[in-house]
């Protein structure tokens, strides 16, 4: 953060001044039984012991946050736990004296919702280094329109063109978007063509169509089914943005033009990566592995910063709905269906 650091405040974790009680989703599993996910009434004690109090104004609903709800194995490291790797708030207290009391904040991955309580509650508790300041221009419920999804979408972006990817005059750079109308999806299509891209949207569910073509894709194409992929295929794209994995990754791969790159971010179709060395010793592809949950928080700023400037906060609200924590458990389960009929893109959370 470039934060000037402010007079180091004596106040404890327990004299915050907070409310004797609060609400929070929390969700708990004991062995042998499903998980259990409720709003209940929590007490500031039962927050980690980190220094800096948010209020959270609002959170999302990410892949990983629908893993955790649902009880599925593989994110949530101990129970019970308030899950919700992302939030957006103002700070209460910091002990530390990193940031001063009012100041907006944001905060996506650490292990937060995962290893830490996360943002499904009025109040949270972080490490200063985890927080980043919000954008002057952007407010907390547009940062969580944005969330992890959209943050890692702007990371394989940056990756994509750390890698020489760039725009050409008359959207002539084609870029594929797999899982298109998902978090990541959504956030990298309308990124990608206020940027100058020409984008390719695979998508399995019909009735998004209208709203990916409204966000910036030129073309639709359904998801990719093929049970085998060719490691080589004809040579379509400049660039990939795939958070679906398994085969759409292979095949994404396979279709890559020549000293081109692939950003890969998730695992929605799968974690098996069906493909051979082909692609890459013969036509000098390269993947790009993006991790968003550990990205150096000394570079988030600029990321944040880019993101405030390049998305078209106007077309963007239509691929973003706000629901409430007691909504959480139904659509999770749906999101998790990759065919829900009603999720699309981003899915705020009010948490005030
Ligand atoms: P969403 O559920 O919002 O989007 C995933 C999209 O993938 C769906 O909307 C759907 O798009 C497509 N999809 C779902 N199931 C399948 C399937 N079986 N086969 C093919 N396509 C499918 O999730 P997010 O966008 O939030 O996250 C996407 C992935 O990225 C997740 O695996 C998540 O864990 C990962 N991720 C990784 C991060 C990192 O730091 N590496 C950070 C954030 C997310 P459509 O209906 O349009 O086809």
């Amino acid at each position: 953060n470039r934060l000037s650091p402010i007079r180091r405040l004596s106040t404890s974790a327990s004299s915050d001044t907070l409310p004797s009680t609060f609400k929070g989703l929390i969700v708990e599993k004991t062995r042998g039984n499903p998980p259990i996910s409720e709003i209940r009434d929590l007490t500031p004690s039962q927050l980690p012991d980190f220094d800096v109090t948010v209020k959270v104004e609002y959170s999302t609903l990410n892949y990983k946050d629908a893993l955790a709800i649902t009880g599925a194995p593989g994110v949530v490291r101990s129970y019970p736990i308030v899950p919700g790797i992302d939030y957006a708030g103002t700070v209460v207290s910091d002990r530390s004296g990193t940031f001063e009391k009012g100041t907006k904040v944001i905060l996506t991955g650490h292990g937060v919702g995962e290893k830490y309580w996360g943002g499904y509650a009025e109040f949270a508790r972080a490490k200063p280094s985890w927080l980043v300041k919000l954008p002057e221009s952007m407010t907390t419920k547009q940062a969580m329109s944005i969330g992890t999804a959209g943050f890692t979408a702007m990371l394989c972006i940056n990756a994509l063109e750390k890698q020489g990817l760039s725009p050409k005059h008359n959207f002539q750079t084609k870029v594929l978007v797999t899982g298109a109308s998902g978090g990541v999806g959504v956030t990298a299509i309308a990124l990608l063509a206020s940027l100058g891209y020409r984008v390719t949207a695979s998508s399995g569910r019909k009735w998004t169509h209208e709203t990916l073509t409204k966000l910036g894709s030129k073309h639709i194409i359904d998801r990719f089914s093929d049970e085998k992929v060719r490691p080589i295929d004809k040579e379509l794209w400049d660039g990939v943005v795939d958070s679906v994995g398994g085969v759409t990754l292979a095949k994404a791969i396979s279709q890559c033009k020549t000293n081109c790159a692939v950003a890969a971010c998730g695992l929605a179709g799968g974690t098996s990566l069906p493909t051979s060395v082909f692609p890459f010793i013969l036509r000098g592809v390269a993947l790009l592995g993006i991790d968003s949950v550990y990205y150096p928080n000394a570079k988030r700023d600029e990321v944040w910063s880019r993101i405030a400037a390049k998305v078209p906060w106007n077309l963007f609200e239509s691929a973003t709905t706000v629901r409430r924590p007691n909504e959480l458990s139904e659509m999770a389960n749906q999101l998790l269906s990759g065919k829900s009929e009603e999720i699309i893109g981003r899915t705020v959370v009010d948490c005030g």
